[in-house]
């Protein structure tokens, strides 16, 4: 009772100032304690000597979140899962998406791989596949999630996906195809729009997209996630994505049950 109250305190905080009819729950992922990926590069200083830079996917997953908040909130109403850097449970994150009676989900994560030669931006509806390569972004994402609740989920999943994906599948075609042509000077490879099983997703029962916006594990392309340019550029193609949906979709797709 008192964590539901001190999030209902955190969204009027935090949360949008102006009420619009359209909701939108932002998810920057991990935070607190779940650091999502923590990686390095390399930079050459004034003095020519290289200098190691370590980033924190939670830190770069906020700051992405909180400029897709300003590119929105002219236009919508908008709140984040969390506005600082603290620990929040995946469950809690998808519970939000009730408390403000959201329309759309979006997370916001960064990949990571064992090789550092993958590189490139991709991003994720809730749908059932057999694909192995996805499976593996999703044990990365799905790991704050408690064990005994992955039982229970899967049901759950089948039904949210029967009921969202239309929805949702269109919202990740206009999101990914704006953030290509948003981040084109970055020359960033585009590893397209693909299914996958995340429990934040169904947890949150909204038609939304999970967006993995570079992979960390590749230093080359870290040094250019890791800017403000990139970020922006970013947040402003995924924003212009919900733009589009809100204005081609009928309102109010929720699916409460
Ligand atoms: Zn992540």
């Amino acid at each position: 009772m008192i964590m539901k109250n001190l999030l209902i305190i955190f969204l009027i905080l935090f949360g949008s100032s102006q009420a619009f009819s359209f909701v939108i729950l932002i998810d920057p992922g991990h935070g607190g304690k779940e650091l999502g990926a923590v990686k390095s590069y390399s930079v050459k200083d004034s003095k020519g000597r290289q200098k190691k830079i370590t980033v924190y996917e939670k830190n770069l997953s906020l700051r992405l979140a909180k400029y897709l908040q300003a590119s929105l909130l002219n236009e919508f109403s908008v709140y984040l899962t969390r506005s600082f850097d603290r620990t929040v449970d995946l469950d809690d994150r998808a519970s939000m998406a009730d408390t403000v009676k959201a329309d759309l989900f979006i997370s916001i994560h960064f990949n990571s791989a064992n090789s550092s030669e993958f590189h490139g931006f991709e991003t994720y509806y809730l749908d059932n596949h057999k694909d192995k390569a996805i499976e593996k972004v999703e044990s990365i994402e799905n790991k704050d999630l408690k064990g005994e609740d992955k039982i229970i989920n899967q049901i759950l999943i089948d039904l949210v996906v029967g009921k969202t994906v239309n929805s949702s599948k269109k919202l990740a075609g206009l999101v990914h195809g704006n953030i290509g042509k948003n981040i084109k000077s970055f020359k960033r490879k585009d590893r397209g729009i693909k299914p996958g099983l995340f429990y934040v997703l169904a947890l949150s029962k909204r038609p939304g997209v999970l967006i993995e916006a570079g992979f960390m594990s590749n230093p080359r392309e870290l040094s250019k996630l890791n800017s403000d340019s990139y970020l922006k550029a970013y947040a402003k193609g995924i924003a212009q994505g919900i733009k589009e949906f809100y204005k081609t979709s009928p309102k109010r797709e929720i699916p409460l049950f």
